[in-house]
């Protein structure tokens, strides 16, 4: 958000936006003026989004179903829950995205589904999020398929044309980030709301708040 900032020109103290964190593990985060005000992680990163092999979000009756009608021990539903979901457990396949992705171009039907799946309740998060920001200034795509996955950015992004947002269909293939370069937008001049991808710097982010809590 701080990056987002930056090229948008503005006071991280006055900027919207919604992070998409999307890797291995998945997250949203509605960000107002530089703190997070809603996040999809609750006690744990296992809820909200479809991820690589965490379910997200589920009726928590599941869990008595698998216990009470199938005869999980609580220590299988959560493994199950936690390291045999998400794309894996959807597509049957996998659960590294590039390869749902050839999935999907083969025609893969589990692949196919945990792909839309993947998409529905990541571009449903992010209209979501608009309720407590009230203005979106951009949304930010990060993570190992944030970063560079330009099909799934263009099928989350279609699903919210009606916000308004028009991607750059160029830029969103041409769009690389590292270290240097750590922005790059791939919407339209005239999209309400831009998107941009940035690159993650988990690292940076944990020193920071170390050296912050040490008071320095
Ligand atoms: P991370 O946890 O941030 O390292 O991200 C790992 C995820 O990024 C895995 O699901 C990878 O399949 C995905 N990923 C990395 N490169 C690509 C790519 N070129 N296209 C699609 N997904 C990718």
């Amino acid at each position: 958000s701080r990056e987002a900032a930056k090229v948008l020109n503005k006071p991280i103290s006055d900027t919207n936006v919604i992070v998409a964190h999307l890797g291995n593990g998945a997250s949203v985060t509605a960000i107002r003026g530089g703190k997070s005000v809603d996040t999809s992680m609750g006690l744990t990163p296992l809820e909200g989004l479809v991820m690589g092999t965490r379910c997200g979000d589920l009726d928590p009756s599941i869990i008595f179903h698998l216990v009470d009608q199938l005869g999980y021990t609580l220590k299988e539903v959560n493994n199950v829950l936690n390291k045999q979901s998400g794309l894996l457990g959807i597509s049957e396949l996998t659960n590294d995205c590039r390869g749902i992705e050839e999935g999907y171009q083969d025609g893969h039907k589990g692949a196919t589904l945990a792909l839309e799946i993947f998409c529905y309740r990541l571009a449903k998060y992010i209209a979501a999020y608009t309720v407590p920001l009230g203005r979106l200034d951009a949304i930010i795509f990060t993570g190992g398929i944030g970063e560079n996955s330009a099909s799934l950015r263009r099928r989350i992004l279609q699903r919210l044309e009606f916000l308004g947002i028009q991607i750059d269909e160029d830029n969103n293939q041409r769009a690389e980030v590292d270290h240097q370069n750590k922005v790059a937008p791939i919407t339209t001049e005239n999209s309400r709301v831009p998107a941009l991808v940035v690159k993650t710097n988990e690292e940076l982010m944990i020193a920071r708040q170390a050296a912050c809590l040490i008071g320095q």
